[in-house]
């Protein structure tokens, strides 16, 4: 048997007449560039978040570089992160000119510790972004508590947790913004880049579609310089259809979470823990595992695909070594690192298939001692 890591393939035969005939809509009326369906996205993704409004963006980068522009975020300022992110989260604090001060996650979720963050703040600190990992919300009440007292701004990254809750709530619904990624295999993905940033502020809203459309006031008044970070018709044709999907398959997600919870139980492995508060939508099923390359390799010779999100925390990058950090800046990060792997996990995965992932893995790693 061969199991893929995704299986987009699935997801489209799922929705395939609804899909089809929203681009062909969109063909149809050449509404390429903004325009009507671009605007029916937004509305249904902000009133399915929860909040009043959604802008949507070329891409989840762009979504969180527009939001912190937005908020004023600038040189001189620094942005609070998540070290176990992808590289995403920090370009994107990076490329408005401040500089993303990077912490260390909790070891039980991977999302970020809000102990930490309290520890990193600085005078000169402006916003503070939680990442939601894996599909799991951050534990958001501490963070909001302490950016309520230090007087700090909350941007939530959301791209891996459309339709997550928290306490009952959407994530996106939490921050004074959030910011949404719809690539293709997030768990709302687009037929393309896509991406959204959802607020209650209408001063935000402005401020982002000023910057995301060249600074443009009207036809030839340009205001700032700007960007083209403008979602597209097809885009957002596209997502609309598969919003009305997007509970059932994150049940469907779920329900595979808890296959695997019960068909690893008992291996020497540890499956993912879950927040009281919190409802995981699992665009990642991640385990932990010791020579995790070994149990890799041994599960791709039986065809298993697997994944590491993310193999080198952002701090030990190249990119990134203008920061400063170092091995040994975030433990938890660079233990997890070394140890994490990412299940199948898609919502149209079998019972088969997780049976025979959960057989090769008894046989790799064996039963706990
Ligand atoms: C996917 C992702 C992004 C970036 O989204 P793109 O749409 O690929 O630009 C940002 N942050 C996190 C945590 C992501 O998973």
């Amino acid at each position: 048997m061969k199991v893929p890591f995704v299986d987009l393939k699935a997801q489209h035969a799922a929705l395939k007449e609804e899909v089809e005939s929203a681009i062909m809509n969109v063909v149809a009326d050449a509404a390429f560039v903004g325009g009507k369906y671009v605007a029916a996205f937004e509305e249904d993704f902000a009133s399915y978040c929860g909040v009043s409004h959604a802008v949507g963006t070329s891409s989840g980068t762009s979504a969180l570089q527009l939001a912190l522009l937005a908020m004023g975020v600038g040189p001189g300022d620094e942005v609070i992160t998540a070290a176990n992110t992808f590289i995403a989260t920090a370009e994107a604090i990076s490329h408005t000119g401040a500089r993303p001060v990077l912490v260390d996650m909790d070891r039980e979720t991977y999302n970020i510790s809000a102990a930490a963050v309290e520890e990193a703040i600085t005078d000169k600190t402006k916003v503070l972004v939680p990442v939601h990992l894996y599909g799991q919300p951050a534990d958001m009440d501490p963070i909001l508590e302490i950016a309520k007292r230090r007087n700090l701004l909350v941007l939530e990254d959301a791209a891996q947790a459309q339709g997550a809750r928290y306490k009952g709530r959407r994530c996106g619904s939490f921050g004074h913004a959030a910011a949404f990624s719809f690539y293709p295999a997030k768990n709302l993905g687009a037929y393309g880049d896509a991406g959204a940033v959802v607020t209650n502020d209408a001063g935000y809203v402005e401020s982002i579609r000023l910057y995301m459309n060249h600074g443009r006031r009207s036809a030839h008044d340009h205001a700032v310089i700007g960007f083209n970070e403008r979602l597209d018709g097809l885009q957002a044709a596209v997502l609309n259809a598969k919003l009305s999907a997007l509970d059932e398959w994150n049940g469907l997600r779920r329900e595979a979470a808890s296959r695997y919870d019960s068909l690893l139980a008992g291996l020497d492995l540890e499956t993912p823990k879950v927040l009281a508060d919190a409802e995981h939508i699992y665009h990642l099923y991640v385990v932990r595992v010791k020579q995790r390359d070994d149990v890799r390799a041994a599960l791709a010779a039986k065809d298993v695909a697997t994944g590491i999100h993310y193999p080198v925390p952002v701090h030990l990058l190249d990119a990134y070594k203008e920061l400063g950090y170092g091995r040994g800046s975030f433990p938890e990060a660079e233990g997890a690192a070394d140890e994490i792997m990412s299940l199948p996990m898609f919502p149209h995965i079998t019972e088969e298939q997780q049976q025979f992932v959960a057989a090769c893995l008894e046989e790799i790693v064996g039963k706990k001692s």
